[in-house]
């Protein structure tokens, strides 16, 4: 059908327009950021719909993010005018939750299946990696979580792992049985982590045809985004949903009534789903959780005759900030080359700022978002990325003291606040009474004089005679502990079964498969909170902090409030699922006048106005953790390129001559990236001080900036104070001096305690420790006049006397 001139395709280059229009099997978009990839998906669903090819209900999206798949929706909606319920736009993890709470009887799971969060997984490993003595052979929670990880997204399980594992090595040997275990106590406590949720998915499908038909003959449309972030499980889910449901199964599903007319081809078979994929190799950042780039290049190896749409017009960025994405990204290899270009127009040059310490670097910014805002720029389309969560403190210590509103995404961490996961752990014991992991939590949470012991007794007394821990505790009469030991689980376990109780629906809802008559979860958590003793504990407590907890626990009851009321008739188990499910970026409130502050890996698809790229230096961009792993540098290298791809007008780049990371103040270096970027695109604007250091110290300067004399800086930075900039004695490579100016270096300067020394602007001093290695050796000196300060030797403006 010719839709040209509809308002599907108003506003849609030619390539895009073909890429809303073809319909066939297969469809690949590849192409840079920017260029209406997701768009394009949105357009695409809607004229589907539109022109009745399909019904909402036959559409499936993957999204990245909750939040970008209710802003799909949304905007599909408002093309097409009309609501379009019954259209799945989801994340994978939410898609697969929602097939196994349907299907999880046939593969032996509670419908009421626990999501085992990260935390969870960790508490669980802890427990087996005890009980093993598996800590001797160097096995650690996260060690092993990772190992696990790792197999399930290659969808191996641990029978699969068993077979080809090598019995000669004890490592091995060992990594087994605790992979064992832990599937092993997972079940047991009906329960699946993340990585099982698509997994599992993958599994019902291939065990199961006739289940598995039942979405390929729903699904006729599969829309994936971000392609380039898909594992070998969620590829796999993908191909087995696509898959075309076989004549046999057709006319078994015809017996059930289920709708199939209309759907066979000649053959009396469903044909498999149409498939489309967007993404962009260059902006694979999760190898770390298994995604696989070849996934986009393998695409039309596995799906024969598939069509392939290439957009390089960009929309979203300047001219100036595409040419630095270009020139950093040209220089990963095996790429397919391609040039994002825009027909808006160089726009302003991208900004370069190097800051002495981090908090000065942080000040830049601060004083350089007031400046945007001044100029109209709104503090929500304003964002600060950086690489790691630590980088944050130096950032929200300034932007505090600034009275900035900013918001740091995915860094709120609610649920995972101790308060929160306990008052959560009752609900998920009173939802799946199976779950031995939350029990144990709430076990003696509020203290009830319950300890250690006795939990592992009921523990050990559930193992031994194959009993729940939840059944265990029903028959502590019998276990022969203390009186009022047995009356505190008694009384613990009563109050489960009663809050149970209020969640069974009434006779009529029962009748018509509702919800109807059982109680909202604000109700029984409230009931929980109460009767268990929790809150009053935490509000009689006299730890000042326990008061900020059981606000806590107000504020989540208050968010039950909210879920009830916007979501009537659901359960508690879809509360939990929704709570399990939230990622970083789904935090994202664009109504809050805030300045978005999170990691380059949340920053993914997002797009502002301005943006600050910051500590752009060497071990943070490229991060020491992957700078040495094959692939490592290409891939961090892929995110400093979904960084800069973020910012619409502005951009920002900076980074720290110093920096506090893991304890200790080192010397940083400007990122091996920045060099990357062409010189004319970027203008420097360094600290006061060092854009005039070729010269030599320019202390005075500086200082005059912060409006204080010289004791000043020591306030804003306790890790280390402020050092100056000199004539380096040492050759330095010219990038270095270009960006950083040249610093001070004072080489092998031997200090010990009791050494006298003399600062350019704390005057003379004593020596009264030396700390720290090499370069990061760190004098501690008491000043005459301006008290006690710790210095980092190689840089400092010392000398000896
Ligand atoms: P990313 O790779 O970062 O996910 P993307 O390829 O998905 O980017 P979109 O987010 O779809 O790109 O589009 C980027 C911006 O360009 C959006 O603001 C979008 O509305 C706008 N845009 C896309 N195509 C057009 C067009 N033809 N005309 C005007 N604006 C467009
Ligand atoms: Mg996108």
């Amino acid at each position: 059908a010719d839709h040209s001139g509809s308002r599907l395709t108003d506003g849609l280059n030619p390539e895009q327009r073909e890429a809303v229009e073809y319909r066939g099997p297969a469809l690949l978009i590849v192409a840079g950021a920017g260029s209406g990839k997701t768009r394009v998906l949105t357009h695409r669903i809607a004229s589907l719909i539109e022109s009745r090819e399909a019904w909402p209900s036959q559409i499936l999206a993957i999204t990245f993010t909750n939040k970008a798949a209710a802003e799909m929706r949304e905007r599909v909606e408002a093309l097409l005018g009309e609501g379009a319920s019954g259209m799945w736009i989801s994340t994978f993890h939410s898609a697969c939750v929602r097939i196994l709470r349907r299907e999880a009887e046939s593969i032996g799971l509670s419908s009421t299946f626990t999501i085992y969060d990260s935390a969870d997984q960790r508490t669980i490993l802890k427990r087996i990696i005890k009980e093993l003595d598996a800590d001797t052979m160097g096995f650690t929670p996260a060690s092993a979580q990772s190992k696990i990880s790792k197999l399930k997204n290659e969808l191996t399980d641990v029978e699969t792992h068993a077979r080809n594992a090598n019995t000669n090595d004890p490592q091995e040997v060992m990594f087994l049985e605790i992979f064992r275990q832990y599937t092993r106590r997972l079940r047991a406590a009906s329960a699946l982590d993340f990585d099982d949720l698509i997994a599992e998915t993958v599994y019902l499908f291939r065990a199961f045809p006739k289940v598995a038909a039942l979405y390929q003959r729903r699904f006729r449309h599969i829309l994936v985004d971000e392609y380039q972030d898909t594992n070998h499980a969620q590829y796999s889910l993908i191909h087995e949903l696509t898959r075309p449901v076989p004549r046999e199964i057709v006319a078994e599903l015809d017996e059930h009534g289920i709708l199939v007319r209309g759907l066979t081809d000649a053959s009396g078979a469903i044909p498999g789903a149409s498939l489309t994929v967007v993404g962009d190799s260059d902006q694979s950042i999760y190898a770390f959780r298994g995604a696989d780039i070849r996934n986009i290049s393998e695409f039309e190896r596995d799906f024969p005759g598939a069509k392939v749409v290439l957009l390089e017009q960009n929309y979203r960025s300047t001219q100036n900030i595409l040419s630095a994405a270009n020139a950093v990204i040209a220089n990963n290899f095996d790429r397919k080359e391609k040039k994002l270009w825009t027909a808006d127009g160089d726009g302003d040059k991208i900004t370069g700022y190097t800051g002495y310490t981090a908090h000065d670097e942080a000040q830049f910014i601060a004083d350089e978002i007031e400046a945007l805002h001044r100029a109209g720029v709104a503090y929500r389309d304003i964002a600060v990325f950086y690489r790691t969560n630590a980088q944050t403190r130096a950032l929200e210590e300034i932007f505090v003291r600034s009275a900035l509103p900013y918001r740091v995404v995915g860094g709120t961490k609610f649920y995972e606040r101790a308060e929160i996961k306990d008052a959560m752990a009752y609900l998920i014991a009173v939802a799946n009474p199976a779950d031995e992991l939350a029990l144990r939590r709430i076990l003696n949470t509020p203290k009830r004089g319950i300890g250690p012991a006795t939990e592992t007794a009921l523990a050990s007394f559930a193992e031994q005679n194959e009993l729940t821990f939840r059944q265990a505790m029903r028959a502590v009469d019998g276990l022969g502990l203390g009186p009022k030991v047995t009356g505190a689980i008694s009384a613990l376990a009563n109050v489960l079964d009663e809050a149970a109780a209020m969640l069974v629906p009434s006779a009529e809802g029962i009748e018509a498969g509702t919800n109807a008559g059982a109680a909202k979860v604000s109700d029984v958590l409230v009931f929980l909170m109460e009767r268990s003793g929790l809150l009053d504990a935490l509000r009689n407590s006299r730890d000042p902090q326990d008061e900020t907890r059981a606000e806590n626990v107000e504020e989540l009851v208050a968010q039950t409030r909210d879920f009830d009321r916007e979501n009537p008739g659901a359960t508690l188990v879809d509360f939990l699922t929704q709570v399990s499910l939230v990622a970083a970026a789904d935090e994202l409130d664009d109504a809050s006048g805030t300045v978005s502050l999170m990691t380059l890996h949340t920053a993914k698809g997002l797009e502002y106005h301005a943006v600050f790229l910051t500590g752009i230096e060497e071990g943070l961009l490229p991060h020491q953790m992957s700078a040495s792993e094959p692939g490592g540098p290409a891939e961090e290298r892929r995110l400093f390129y979904v960084g800069i791809t973020r910012a619409r007008k502005r951009l920002y780049l900076s980074l720290a001559m110093s920096r506090a990371q893991f304890g200790e103040v080192a010397v940083a270096m400007p990122s091996r990236y920045l060099q990357e970027i062409p010189e004319g695109l970027i203008d420097w604007r360094q600290s006061p001080g060092m854009a005039t250091s070729r010269g030599g110290t320019q202390p005075r300067a500086l200082n005059a900036r912060r409006g204080a004399p010289g004791g000043a800086w020591g306030t804003r930075d306790r890790d280390l104070e402020r050092f100056s900039v000199t004539r380096s004695d040492k050759p330095k490579t010219e990038w270095a001096n270009r960006v950083t100016g040249t610093v001070r270096d004072n080489g092998d300067l031997t200090l010990e305690a009791g050494d006298r020394i003399r600062h350019t602007d704390f005057g003379e001093g004593t020596v009264t420790q030396v700390t720290g290695e090499g370069t990061k050796r760190i004098a501690h000196v008491g000043f005459d006049t301006a008290g006690q300060k710790k210095l980092l030797i190689k840089i400092a403006p010392i000398e000896k006397l």
